[in-house]
């Protein structure tokens, strides 16, 4: 058992102000796993006010200084890589092959990451006869979700701390484990006390407090857009700042003439990563008409290949959701899916044979989708691809268009040149063009309902900027 009962403020483990604990659980069995405690607005306000006392000092701290520690948080991780895969693995669902890859491996390399660029990045610049320099923008409250939970974590922590800004992070009560093994990083980093501060709990109550701080300036999130919605309102009484990373339902935009053997396969690979629990997932499949009996068999047959099975164990390559929750909201989408008349090629709400305990939903495809019905226009997160077959291009742009959300995509066509076209007709943050792959130091983040703000690379580090104009006489 995983047992956590301090919180981290000002450079120290400090007990709750209340005692009130939430249980999170092994994905995998569906049993206690461990518990952390559940803060309040007292925990909030120690954290925030530890936060503001170190900002003076952390914003002038030189940049190739704030680097070294970047650099240092990077090590530390990397040195508990095994153990922050296995955590994760029970804690999320995700194979623990793929979770040292992933959920280890990016934030391990994104420390790193923020540690060059904090080196290179040019903090002031002359416009005529202005100093424009590039402040911090304060204190940053960051909120983040379970999925991708200590990436999610490091794309706020990592380039807010590069840009000289202080941290409290209130990560996910679903998966909260590895941002204390975070905390107990940077304590061992000797990174000075307030400078990042960790505080656990619901997101309504420490969550809602750190919106509604006075000492918070600006929050960023990333989960859903419900509570995306919630925090802009709140933050909104104050002009706080608020960068908002949200929900998703992108479209992969299978071309006439395109490789459909590859483009199905990595349609369905980018669909049921994590168990479909990517803000990117590619759960719309859009095909030309013409090729839809072929594109179905290559899909079903496809999803046939994630075999389920418990995420500590190796040859899973599909895990579990990461909660009771996801469990119950994913199948019944796919009821709703059979009520709304799509045509279920293979899967189904049934639990799958010999995996009792866990939250396993079986990989799942619908066929003959219409873009109106609720499989494709809301976000299930789960391992559900919905196959939606149309008659031109036009026609395939306006369905990939017509959804409340832009973050992701992907074309596919044999000529690059004409599904880079597509690819700049489709309103959505990061498309991916022919198969190409994740970049981490392109920006990533959303049109429309899947919010606003960037996060990655340098741009992930303007976001936690401020600009100030010194209006030099000479
Ligand atoms: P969630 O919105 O329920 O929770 C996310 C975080 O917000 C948690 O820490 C939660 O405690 C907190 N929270 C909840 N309500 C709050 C409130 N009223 N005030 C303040 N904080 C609050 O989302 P989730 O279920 O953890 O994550 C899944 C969602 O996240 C999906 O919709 C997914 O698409 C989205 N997501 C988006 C991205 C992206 O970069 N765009 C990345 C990953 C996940």
């Amino acid at each position: 058992m995983l047992m956590r009962d301090q919180f981290f403020i000002g450079g120290q483990w400090v007990a709750p102000a209340a005692r009130e604990r939430i249980e999170v659980h092994h994905a995998g069995t569906g049993e206690v796993m461990g518990e952390v405690p559940a803060g309040t607005e007292w925990d909030i306000d120690a954290a925030a006010a530890a936060a503001h006392a170190a900002l003076d000092a952390w914003s002038q701290t030189p940049p190739a200084q704030r680097a070294d520690f970047l650099q240092k948080i990077s090590d530390g991780l990397k040195a508990r890589a095994d153990e922050l895969a296995r955590t994760i693995a029970q804690e999320v669902g995700m194979p623990i092959k793929l979770a040292g890859r992933i959920q280890a491996g990016l934030p391990i390399a994104n420390f790193a990451n923020y540690a060059r660029i904090a080196r290179e990045f040019k903090f002031e610049e002359r416009v005529g006869n202005s100093l424009v320099v590039k402040d911090p923008v304060g204190v940053v409250g960051a909120i983040t979700p379970w999925n991708y939970p200590l990436h999610q974590i490091a794309l706020k922590v990592a380039p807010a701390l590069a840009a000289g800004c202080t941290v409290v992070l209130k990560p996910s009560e679903i998966a909260p484990f590895n941002a204390f093994i975070l905390a107990e990083v940077v304590q061992a980093c000797g990174l000075p006390a307030g400078v990042f501060n960790l505080v656990t709990g619901y997101g309504p109550v420490v969550g809602e407090a750190l919106v509604r701080h006075p000492r918070v300036d600006m929050i960023s999130f990333t989960g859903s857009t419900r509570a995306g919605k919630r925090i802009s309102e709140v933050a909104a009484q104050q002009v706080k700042r608020v960068a908002l990373e949200l929900g998703g339902k992108s479209a992969s935009l299978i071309l006439e003439d395109a490789d459909l053997p590859a483009a199905v396969k990595g349609t369905v690979n980018g669909c049921f990563l994590n168990s479909g629990q990517t803000c990117t997932a590619l759960t719309r499949m859009l095909v030309p008409a013409s090729r839809y009996e072929e594109a179905a068999k290559l899909a079903a047959e496809a999803a046939k290949g994630f075999t389920l099975g418990d995420p500590l164990a190796e040859t899973a390559r599909l895990g579990p959701l990461a909660s009771h929750a996801q469990l119950e909201r994913v199948r019944g989408y796919i009821r709703k899916g059979k009520e709304e008349g799509a045509e279920l090629l293979i899967g189904g709400d049934e639990p799958p044979a010999g995996l009792p305990g866990g939250y396993f939903v079986k990989p799942t495809v619908f066929g003959k989708v219409k873009n109106t019905m609720a499989i494709a226009q809301e976000e299930i997160f789960g391992p559900v691809l919905s196959i939606i077959p149309y008659q031109d291009e036009d026609e395939a742009v306006r369905i990939a268009n017509d959804s409340p959300y832009g973050l992701a995509g992907a074309v596919w066509s044999k000529d690059d040149a004409h599904a880079q076209a597509v690819a700049r007709r489709i309103r959505a943050g990061q498309i991916d063009v022919n198969g190409g792959a994740f970049n981490m130091n392109a920006p990533f983040g959303g049109f429309k309902q899947s919010g606003h703000g960037r996060e990655a690379g340098v741009y992930g580090l303007e976001e936690f900027l401020e600009l100030k104009s010194l209006q030099l006489k000479g």
